[in-house]
């Protein structure tokens, strides 16, 4: 430690899900913890991720429910215009409030926030723009950033970040990826009515989940948009006089587009940080090694969120970030965040529920002859009163004599909001015959996962 420099018991650099948890969970055991934010307190998740999505998302119910459902309910409906910025304000007047909800809470807590990038010094010291911090414990949660692909054009495209600062609708939309957040911005534009086409480079978008999953919503943009090209990878974007963008695949087909989406994946943010001043190792792919108990392989520093390469959501980072402060501060030396059975959920249209083994995962982990598997398919009440009827598709996958439940898929009406309790039946260990022992709530969606 220098004379010059402050020092903490613990500093969380970043200050998103993973960093604000942990910093807020070590203060309620008596530590001077602080935070280094270089941007906006919240992280990826609640300014460029899942807040602004999820707006935008309830954005597109209320034009579903308008356009495709209003008229069988019985109202007539004449809808004058629909403002972009009207629900980006509302948009970014929720975020503010989040943002004051953190300070207050930061502030209560006595979390010191401090403005700033930080960068390593050593394994205990950190530059935040010519001033020196310490501490005995230091977390790295610095979160990740999207990728662009290396061809030509290619900064013509914006990335998801890009899509939140979009002032205006665009007409025509190009969004490319084959993951969550493709999925989930191409189904927005889509319902908010921008002509919108999905380039996915393989077969299917959401590959990995079940086929249940990726094949019903392959359906359902069949039948509803967006329009989905497969086997479509993007040779070059080009900027044409009246200021759209020639999209030309690799096929030589070419699209016109007022707003092209990479979603491509994300890529850490752990190379800006000078961990080359520290002992902190990091993997091929630029994550940083930890171990079960998220330690790094420096003593006393760790690392929790999107830069640890394992689960990239917002639950995933805080509960980790606050069992690492239990294990350090709260002498529960064995608290560890447990990486299996996460339930997660794409906010497609209609939504995608899963948690556990995929049904081919099933089969090769316990054999095929081992795993029974109960489907169910209908329409959502919701959609099936009117002409706008839409699938809904649900499957369970069971291993052994006793039908342990290891994978629980839903694609449909209300499937993000249903996923939750099952999860935790789930991570109980509950079996085929303990689902069936609890009475179905009718008419849901839901009671079919008991009634199968
Ligand atoms: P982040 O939240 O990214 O926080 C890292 C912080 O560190 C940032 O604020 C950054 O500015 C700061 N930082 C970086 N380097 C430095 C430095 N050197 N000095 C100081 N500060 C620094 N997850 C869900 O669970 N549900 C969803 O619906 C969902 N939707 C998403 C939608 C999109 C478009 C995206 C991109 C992500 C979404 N996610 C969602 C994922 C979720 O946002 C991340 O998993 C989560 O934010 C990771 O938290 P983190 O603490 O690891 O990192
Ligand atoms: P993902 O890693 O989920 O998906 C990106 C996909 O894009 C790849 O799987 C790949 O699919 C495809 N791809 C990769 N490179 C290219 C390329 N050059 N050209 C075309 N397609 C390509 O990344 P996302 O950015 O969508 O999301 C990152 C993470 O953030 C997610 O994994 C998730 O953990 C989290 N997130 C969570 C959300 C939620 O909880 N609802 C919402 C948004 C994000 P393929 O190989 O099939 O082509």
């Amino acid at each position: 430690m220098t004379s010059e420099s402050t020092h903490f018991d613990y500093i969380c650099i970043g200050g998103g899900s993973g960093g604000i948890a942990s910093a807020n969970r070590a203060s309620r055991y008596g530590k001077k913890a602080a935070i280094i934010e270089a941007k906006a307190i919240g992280g990826t998740c609640v300014n460029v991720g899942c807040v602004p999505k999820k707006t935008m998302w309830y954005g597109a119910q209320v034009a579903e429910a308008i356009n495709s459902y209003a008229p069988d309910y019985g109202f007539d409906v004449t809808v004058n215009s629909f403002s972009w910025a009207k629900l980006v304000e509302s948009r970014s007047a929720y975020i503010d409030r989040i943002h004051q909800s953190y300070d207050r809470v930061l502030g209560n807590n006595d979390v010191t926030v401090i403005k700033g990038f930080a960068k390593f010094v050593d394994d205990k010291t950190i530059d935040v723009d010519g001033k020196l911090f310490t501490a005995e414990h230091i977390t790295i949660a610095v979160g990740g950033r999207p990728v662009k692909p290396d061809i030509p054009g290619a900064d013509l495209g914006i990335d998801s970040d890009g899509f939140f600062d979009l002032k205006e609708q665009p007409k025509r939309v190009v969004v490319v990826g084959a993951g969550y957040i493709a999925v989930e911005l191409a189904g927005v534009m889509h319902s908010l009515g921008s002509e919108t086409h999905l380039l996915v480079r393989k077969e299917k978008p959401l590959r990995n989940f079940d086929d249940v999953l990726s094949d019903t919503l392959v359906e359902i943009m069949a039948e509803e948009g967006p329009t989905l090209h497969t086997n479509s990878a993007v040779k070059s974007l080009e900027k044409q006089d009246d200021g759209s963008i020639l999209v030309t695949l690799n096929s030589d087909e070419t699209l016109h587009a007022d707003a092209v989406v990479w979603a491509i994946g994300r890529e850490p943010s752990n190379d800006k940080i000078q961990l080359e001043n520290t002992s902190v190792e990091l993997d091929a792919r630029g994550y940083i090694k930890v171990d079960e108990y998220q330690n790094t392989t420096a003593q006393g520093i760790y690392a929790v969120g999107d830069n640890i390469g394992k689960v990239d959501l917002t639950p995933v980072a805080v509960k980790a970030g606050r069992l690492l402060s239990e294990r350090l501060f709260n002498n529960k030396p064995e608290a560890k965040m447990d990486y299996d059975l996460i339930p997660t959920v794409v906010f497609s249209h209609p939504p995608i529920g899963t948690i556990g083994l995929n049904e081919k995962e099933a089969e090769e982990t316990y054999g095929k002859d081992n795993v029974k598997v109960y489907n169910s398919s209908f329409a959502a009440m919701y959609t099936a009163v009117t002409q706008h009827r839409q699938a809904t598709k649900m499957k369970l996958i069971t291993v052994g004599s006793d039908e342990k439940v290891v994978g629980l898929h839903g694609i449909g009406y209300a499937m993000d909001e249903i996923l939750q309790g099952f999860g935790v039946a789930i991570k109980m260990g509950a079996t085929k015959a303990d689902f069936d022992a609890c009475v179905a709530i009718h008419p849901t969606s839901g009671e079919e996962f008991v009634t199968m």
